[in-house]
């Protein structure tokens, strides 16, 4: 099996893995309890909160455990929400193509009555800063912006865009969920406020995240119950998971450099394979992009199809197409960049990681243009392009 689906999640590392055993076979008490026994996992639990903050350049008082990048997302818009509410500032920016952990939780917020503006991302999919200092107006709240797109790989010009925050002093939030681990990353450097990350998408395990938020900034509860986390988050400490997340990040962070080579490595040698194909295009900045990211359109074909045809290769990709969740409608963020319906229903997305091979990624090469091939010789819609009955939308 070939797998280049490491956006949707990663395997988790030996490191991480062998991080969380003794938590579970020996240190397996109660973070809050009394007695040395569960004083025991709270240290390893302020073991791994500092290695995290060490990670950002934050302070560990700035670290807040969850249970994954979604909840994140929806705790820290919520709470800057609120806080805005407090000071009679409704307004909200964002972009057209963040997450739905993101998206959805604005949904939520314009139901009660917050004004949300999304900004539009260009067809490379990147945000400007000027953008943004257009938009704050004197009752934002908020801006909340992704740091690196989940589907087509862009990286948003973070510090610029905290920068414009810090200077009109609106609260900056990005969902750093891609990005984290595989990009450097400094809350301070960067001018992030609020941040969140998920141990799934860097090799950790999953069901656990963070939630950064410059200290001093309120945060409001999505889970009620006991003092943990601080007060902001309620529920026992899922220790182990949070121990083998912070292995992770730690382990990532040590060796990004080395990662970030060999990855982009691969990503470039099959993004340039992949463009041979005829009618196809690249989705994202080509330079500014996460080092594993490989996004494209190809005219003619169902992502759908091309996806299943590829697992019966042993390929394990993704489609940017929400299809398989249920829906018809192709996904938001191609449509964001502008992809027309038809381009944006024929993606494919090659997520790769530093255990992918050069043979792998040669086999990927063979087998992609074979089964594009295949799909648009069974299409009527391409049979009618191509006596001329119907448009090409992408070049040649
Ligand atoms: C995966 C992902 C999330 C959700 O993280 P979970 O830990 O799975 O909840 C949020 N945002 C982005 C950009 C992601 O890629």
């Amino acid at each position: 099996m070939i797998y280049a689906d490491n956006a949707a999640t990663t395997k988790m590392s030996r490191k991480a893995f062998e991080a969380m055993l003794p938590c579970m076979e020996e240190t397996w008490g109660n973070a809050s309890s009394l007695y040395v026994f569960g004083q025991k996992a709270k240290e390893a639990l302020e073991v791994a909160r500092s290695k995290v903050a060490a990670c950002f350049g934050a302070s560990p008082g700035g670290i807040y455990f969850t249970s994954g990048g979604s909840e994140a997302d929806n705790q820290a818009i919520i709470s800057a929400a609120t806080l805005g509410a407090k000071k009679g500032k409704k307004h909200i920016i964002s972009t057209t193509f963040e997450h739905h952990a993101v998206l959805h939780t604005l949904k939520k917020l314009e139901n009660d009555g917050f004004e949300v503006e999304l900004l539009d991302v260009h067809e490379n999919g990147i945000v400007s800063p000027e953008q943004v200092a257009k938009a704050i107006r004197d009752d934002t709240a908020l801006v909340t912006i992704m740091y690196a797109n989940n589907e087509i790989g862009s990286v948003q010009p973070v510090a610029e865009i905290g920068a414009v925050c810090r200077e009109r002093k609106v609260l900056f939030h990005t969902d750093a969920v891609q990005a984290a681990g595989h990009l450097p990353i400094d809350v301070q450097k960067q001018n992030i406020d609020m941040l969140s990350l998920s141990g799934h998408k860097f090799h950790g395990p999953k069901g656990v995240g963070v939630l950064y938020a410059k200290p001093g900034i309120p945060l409001v509860n999505l889970i009620e119950g006991g003092a943990q986390e601080r007060g902001k988050r309620g529920g026992t400490e899922n220790v182990p998971a949070i121990v083998g997340m912070a292995a992770a990040l730690e382990e990532a962070c040590a060796n990004m450099e080395k990662n970030t080579a060999k990855v982009s490595k691969l990503r470039d040698k099959l993004i340039d394979g992949l463009r041979k194909i005829p009618r196809s295009i690249l989705n994202g900045d080509e330079i500014r992009r996460l080092p594993g990211n490989v996004s494209f359109c190809f005219e003619g074909i169902e992502g759908e199809s091309l996806l299943l045809l590829l697992d019966d290769k042993g390929i394990c990709a993704s489609s940017g197409s929400a299809c398989t969740s249920g829906s018809l409608d192709p996904s938001h963020v191609l449509l964001a960049i502008g992809r027309p319906h038809e381009v944006a229903h024929g993606s494919l997305r090659l997520s790769l990681s530093e255990e992918n091979t050069e043979a792998e990624i040669d086999e990927i090469l063979r087998a992609v243009p074979e089964v594009v091939e295949y799909l648009r010789g069974i299409s009527p819609l391409w049979k009618d392009k191509l006596v001329g009955k119907r448009e090409f939308l992408l070049p040649e």
